[in-house]
């Protein structure tokens, strides 16, 4: 991962949520109250125009600023979630490159921020449904000294996996949770944008 890889992973994931903004509201109308596609939207646009013209000395400079700008752009709760995931990304990479070890303990500090600040445990039926398997196919491939396009396509794949197995779920947390046993048999919105996040590692990875 270097600069230019980070930068093109946020304008990926920014291209795939408006391409998928519908889907992810729909999803949301479901369980929700219908925004997480408009929410995600305005989040990455206003990501895209803040780091136009930025100078990033490091890969951590283009995720933080990425965080920041999600956690004051969106108002529900992904906005805060996935600003805190990406802020402590950021926070790992000081370097103008970072190594798949270290994007991997980069890609846990943002796990943990995720699930400290929604308190969300695997099987809640939330993006943490996603990021968790994405997070270990990862680490297993790092661990195996693999390459990073190899480990973002398995944590993609992982991410997908972990996404649809939502479904079945009740949520316990989120508004989804207000719902009950009502919100079983549905796919999760925030698991499914958090594929698409891992999706777009793994395609500007492999690019
Ligand atoms: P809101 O629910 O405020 O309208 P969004 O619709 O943008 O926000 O996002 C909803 C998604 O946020 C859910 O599908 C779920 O995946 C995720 N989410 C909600 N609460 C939590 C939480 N406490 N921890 C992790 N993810 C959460
Ligand atoms: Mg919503
Ligand atoms: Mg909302």
């Amino acid at each position: 991962m270097d600069i230019s890889l980070a930068r093109s992973w946020v304008q990926a994931v920014a291209a795939a949520v408006d391409e998928q903004k519908d889907q992810l509201t729909q999803l949301d109308s479901a369980i929700g109250d219908a925004d997480h596609g408009a929410n995600m939207h305005r989040g990455f646009s206003a990501v895209l125009d803040v780091l136009d013209g930025q100078e990033p000395a490091t890969v951590g400079d283009v995720l933080v600023k990425t965080g920041s700008t999600l956690v004051s752009k969106v108002g529900g709760a992904s906005g805060p979630l996935y600003g805190s995931v990406f802020r402590a990304i950021g926070k790992k990479l000081d370097e103008p490159t970072a190594g798949t070890r270290e994007f991997a303990d980069a890609l846990a500090a943002g796990l943990e921020n995720l699930q400290r600040l929604g308190a969300a445990a695997p099987g809640d039926k939330t993006m943490v449904d996603a990021y968790g398997p994405a997070l270990e196919a990862f680490l297993r491939i790092a661990d195996a000294d693999g390459g990073f396009a190899e480990a973002a396509a398995a944590a993609a794949d992982a991410a997908e996996e972990g996404m649809r197995a939502t479904t079945p779920l009740q949520a316990r947390k989120g508004r989804a949770s207000y719902l009950g046993t009502r919100s079983v048999g549905h796919q999760d919105p925030g698991a499914t944008s958090t594929a698409l996040v891992f999706r777009a590692l793994a395609d500007t990875a492999a690019a």
